[in-house]
């Protein structure tokens, strides 16, 4: 069987450019004699691919001088409670936006080590949207302010950045990093799952602002301290270096592109062509307002689960895969990162409209 367009949520899909990179250098890195998976982390081959890896980012995001980027594990997941751990050397107050489950797992878990403040919620219409922020609303006391720029499960982005004043604004990006230009400045802390937009999964990347390092409260495990990572250059212990090899081939890939700049444009390219004809047809809508519309996730519906079902699996045979809807929204989802080709989303489009002319 050849490749399918899969449209998971994450894992998923990678360049086929860098899956065949990958697959030639597999046995045999570059002369080496061995695979990356086989290195030790404390080479020097596997040094420069690290530092490699972390030059691209830095150059593909335009990272400023004065923020250090950490390869982490654990996931974003870890990030909820790293986070407070890190930051609530003060105040242990934090503001948090609730824009989804992965806010609230976010809330859920600085709260086991301080307070906080939901500043706006979105929950009363299925997280659909994305509230209005204002600077007021934001307590100049806090620890840090937290956002989530895209919720994967709901399909909502941030069409914008909330004005919090001199509180660190803190983004999980796990969904959308690197899908569109970010000025990184505005952040103090930029965190991201590898498994969407960037390589396999065991990779956690982590942008921190040097002055955040450093204040973490004393009970916080070494692993969990972002000071044991920076102060290490994220070989305090073994990294996760296979996935640092892919993510940075990835990074890679997206320079050669031409940058995150003409990357987003592909990207809103492939997200109207869908957008468009959803608002278009009269079968398949999408939950989302229009304003608030993710460039990667997009969930839609009949309204009817057995016509759902039948276009899952009507689509699934023909080669449209992983099209099912997280099991909170229903329906379906397709997910459409950086490594999605306007080829795929094309062919999506036209089974639907086919779908829509049968059903
Ligand atoms: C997938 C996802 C997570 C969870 O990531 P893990 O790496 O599995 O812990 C957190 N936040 C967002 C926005 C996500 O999309």
């Amino acid at each position: 069987m050849g490749r399918v367009f899969n449209f998971s949520a994450g894992p998923a899909m990678l360049p086929l450019e860098v899956l065949e990179k990958a697959k030639n250098e597999m046995t045999d890195y570059q002369g080496s004699g061995m695979s990356v998976m086989e290195m030790s982390h404390r080479s020097k081959v596997f040094m420069e691919i690290a530092e490699n890896a972390k030059s691209k980012l830095i150059e593909l995001m335009g990272i400023p001088a004065n923020y250090k980027v950490l390869f982490l594990q654990g996931g974003a997941s870890s990030q909820f409670a790293m986070v407070p751990l890190n930051l609530f050397s003060e105040k242990k107050k934090a503001d948090i936006v609730n824009t989804g489950a992965w806010s609230k797992k976010a809330i859920a878990e600085a709260k086991r080590y301080g307070n906080v403040n939901v500043v706006a919620s979105s929950e009363d219409k299925t997280f659909s949207y994305i509230p209005e922020l204002s600077a007021e609303m934001f307590d100049q006391d806090a620890d840090y302010a937290h956002i989530t720029t895209n919720n994967t499960i709901y399909g909502t982005l941030f069409p914008g950045l909330p004005e919090v004043g001199n509180v660190p604004l803190v983004a999980d990006m796990s969904s959308n990093i690197l899908s569109q230009e970010y000025d990184v400045s505005k952040f103090g802390i930029i965190y991201a799952g590898a498994q969407k937009n960037i390589g396999p999964a065991g990779l956690t990347i982590v942008i921190i602002r040097e002055d955040l390092i450093g204040k973490a409260l004393d009970f916080t495990p070494t692993m969990l301290n972002y000071k044991t990572h920076a102060d290490n250059d994220s070989m305090f212990n073994t990294p996760p270096c296979y996935s640092i090899y892919m993510a940075g081939l990835v990074f890679e890939w997206a320079l050669e592109k031409g940058g995150l700049k003409s990357i987003e444009k592909i990207n809103k390219e492939k997200a109207g062509l869908l957008y468009n004809y959803l608002d278009s047809s009269s079968l398949f809508k999408a939950t989302v307002e229009p304003k608030f519309r993710s460039l990667m996730n997009v969930p839609f519906v009949t309204g009817n689960d057995e016509l759902d079902a039948k276009f899952i699996s009507e689509a699934a045979a023909n080669n449209l895969t992983t099209l099912k809807g997280h099991r909170s929204v229903g329906g379906m989802r397709a997910s459409i990162y950086n490594s999605m080709p306007m080829e795929g989303v094309k062919a999506l489009v036209d089974f639907m409209k086919d779908f829509e002319s049968r059903n």
